[in-house]
């Protein structure tokens, strides 16, 4: 598999070698390379790049349970559909999850029939103490929770067609980590759902920074989760920052990477002041981690 990929990135270089040096020449095949890992860990997020000499004409992705159409850009006269995918910590399970690729270009169809294979990880466990009323709600509250949960998940589902994140992402504070995604947390002895973000220490009122340039889609308080505030950053990546003492943009506003959003603070459930930051995709939230690390490359590998 090895040798054919590398045979792939030859044959490539050596087809934009010689439409570089003869312009002109007319192109008949149009070579596409697909580039994805053979496997990621539970709840990482990973990468898949489709690049082709020839303008494609569609390019369709299915991952798990979810089909969708990848914007394309140009770069260095190639032409390259790339699209984040992921698993939730919450809901997966080890083992293979299909992967399909379509493309059409110069009305020819090519089909990548794939597999990642998903590996358990071990996160590490947190045990807490609470009182009771913050690890279990009051029933008068479970209407306004239950309402929430139902357009969180529309909003963590949103999909808009044009890609405006880019790798890395930006840190939203400067402040140290101090919780982990993937937490297995047992409140007050019972096991609860793992944590699904990064904590960041971050005292009221520290300015909260965008991870990528996108659109505010919504912008409210929750019961749990405080003053949220989640951002679009197109097709499929969606971004939530909890906790908030103030909003600085509101829905429907444009934001670029780096941008101050919020002002951070501890509304909500929050045992002290910080900011907590979820990264969805497709409605799968993801480990931040390796988007702040990560080259676009580093999460093809
Ligand atoms: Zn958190």
């Amino acid at each position: 598999m090895r040798i054919r990929s590398c045979a792939a990135v030859l044959f490539t270089f050596l087809i934009i070698t010689a439409v570089s040096l003869a312009a002109t020449t007319v192109d008949g095949k149009g070579a596409m390379v697909l580039a994805h890992p053979k496997q990621a860990g539970a709840g990482q997020p990973f990468l898949v790049r489709l690049t082709s000499v020839r303008a494609f004409d569609k390019v369709f992705i299915r991952w798990m349970d979810r089909e969708f159409v990848p914007s394309v850009s140009q770069w260095n006269g190639h032409h390259v559909a790339i699209a984040m995918l992921g698993t939730d910590v919450l809901t997966i399970k080890p083992g293979r999850q299909k992967l399909l690729v379509r493309a059409w270009a110069g009305g020819n169809e090519t089909v990548w029939q794939r597999s990642v294979s998903i590996i358990g990880r071990t996160y590490p466990r947190q045990e807490l103490n609470l009182p009771s009323k913050m690890v279990t709600p009051p029933t008068v509250e479970l209407k306004r929770i239950k309402s929430e949960r139902a357009r969180t998940r529309k909003a963590k589902n949103t999909w808009s067609d044009q890609r405006l994140w880019r790798l890395p992402f930006h840190r939203p504070v400067e402040g140290k980590l101090t919780s982990v995604y993937g937490l297995q947390r047992v409140l007050n002895g019972k096991p609860k759902d793992p944590h699904r973000g990064l904590d960041f220490r971050a005292p009221v009122g520290t300015a909260v920074e965008s991870v990528a340039d996108g659109r505010v889609i919504l912008a409210e308080s929750h019961y749990y989760a405080g003053n949220s505030m989640y951002i679009d950053h197109g097709n499929g990546v969606i971004s939530l920052y909890f906790h908030l003492s103030k909003f600085d943009v509101f829905p429907g506003d444009v934001v670029k990477r780096g941008q101050i959003i919020g002002r951070s603070g501890c509304t909500g459930r929050a045992t002290g002041p910080h900011l907590h930051l979820s990264i969805s995709i497709q409605g799968r939230l993801v480990d931040p981690v390796p988007l702040f690390d990560d080259t676009i490359d580093q999460l093809l590998r």
